[in-house]
């Protein structure tokens, strides 16, 4: 019989080796620029252009641990060869940076054939969203070096929705079912045993659809079809649906996710005269809860644009976006790049998912006009790019 190989997490943030990365870290991504906005309360006049920053903005500690994490285990694990399972963090700049570093990126959801590549030895590096337990196991069974980079309030998350397989309640994670980290909360909402039940619902018509089955009033057929890749094995919404714990995906709407928290409490009193097979734990972190807060308070700037800075894919970010979108002309951009001129900038469509070449209003092509432009940007971007932004408006507002 074959001796399984067995895998190391590794803790890579060794005093020494911290003190290198700090400093190439500062280099990659800090901005001096940035620092000084901030501490001179948030707003920076360049000739007839002010720029307003929100109070919370850019990296947050979970994104900056995973970078701090990665960047120190090539530093400890010079040689070997090292991978990154899907993206560390959801902004592009900063994948460059690693794979730059000699760190190849496995594609997330080619998990499969990738473990069959990963010889023992290898590093490998998880990322902040985390992965899901079979992927860990598999691992395992690899005899891989595991970096683990998952975020504090990720891991919450799992606390919660294991929590709630131990107590036989069926977890509703809101979420999107194809984002990573929602991917790794469901596999921990099995449970121990892996016998739990899960459902991930994304947005308000999901969870009416769910609403409209506690009470009865659902096809069996249309509802399993409309979920389809978005609940546990052997889901049966005429059984699993008696008792609802739900939890959040860290990076979702704050007032999207209190909304649908109300939407299924009603349906489940509607049913049963009370809220007793009804459990909640609010599970945005911290960091996107204050990004969105700060957001809402400098939109009461009266800004005449607001440049919202992230990678496309970073849900975050997009609720930023979201948040703005019908308040201010917003544009979602990645990196100055995005931005060609005053009347050509690309921007991404939170609503038809594409990248789009926008015009600013014509208040802010009016040179001789003194306005106000807002910025934020995502909890995985970093201050360099945002700097880079300012600049590039700066130079075309001159
Ligand atoms: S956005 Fe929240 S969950 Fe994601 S890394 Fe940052 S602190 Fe952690």
């Amino acid at each position: 019989m074959s001796q399984k190989a067995s895998s190391s997490r590794v803790n890579v943030r060794r005093a020494e080796v911290m003190e290198r990365v700090e400093k190439e870290i500062e280099n990659h991504y800090q901005s001096d620029l940035i620092n000084h906005i901030r501490a001179s309360g948030n707003v920076y006049n360049l000739g007839h252009t002010e720029f307003h920053l929100a109070k919370e903005f850019g990296f947050c500690n979970g994104v900056r641990r995973a970078i701090d994490i990665a960047y120190a285990a090539r530093k400890v694990f010079p040689t070997e060869r090292m991978f990154l399972i899907g993206d560390i963090i959801h902004n592009p700049e900063v994948n460059r940076q690693l794979i730059g570093m000699g760190v190849v990126k496995l594609p997330w959801g080619q998990m499969v054939n990738n473990c069959e590549k990963l010889e023992a030895n290898d590093v490998v590096i998880v990322p902040a969203f985390g992965v899901s337990i079979d992927l860990m196991n598999r691992l395992e069974e690899k005899g891989v070096h595991v970096v683990d980079t998952t975020c504090g309030d990720v891991m919450k998350v799992w606390k919660r929705v294991k929590n709630y397989a131990k107590m036989g309640v069926t977890s509703i994670i809101h979420g999107k079912a194809s984002h990573e980290e929602t991917t790794a909360t469901a596999s921990r909402a099995l449970g121990d045993r892996g016998t739990g039940k899960y459902l991930v619902i994304y947005d308000d018509n999901d969870a009416r659809m769910l609403c409209d089955y506690i009470l009865g009033k659902g096809n069996k057929e249309e509802f399993l079809a409309h979920f389809k890749g978005a609940y546990s094995p052997g889901f049966d919404p005429d059984e699993d649906l008696e008792e609802l714990g739900l939890a959040n995906q860290t990076t979702m709407l704050k007032t999207e996710t209190q909304h649908i928290q109300n939407m299924v409490r009603q349906a489940i009193i509607d049913r049963d005269g009370d809220d007793d097979n009804y459990f909640v734990y609010d599970t945005i972190c911290g960091a996107t809860q204050d990004r969105q807060d700060a957001l809402k308070d400098l939109l009461s700037e009266h800004l005449d644009v607001l440049f919202v800075v992230g990678g496309h894919n970073s849900s975050n970010t997009t609720h930023l976006v979201d948040i703005a979108k019908n308040i201010v002309p917003t544009f979602f951009i990645e990196s100055a790049d995005s931005i060609q001129s005053l009347h050509a900038i690309d921007s991404f469509n939170t609503t038809t998912k594409k990248v789009e070449s926008m015009s600013t209003p014509p208040v802010v092509q009016n040179l001789g006009k003194p306005i106000k432009v807002g910025i934020t940007a995502g909890a995985s971007c970093p201050a360099n790019l945002i700097e880079a932004v300012i600049n590039r408006i700066a130079d075309l507002r001159k």
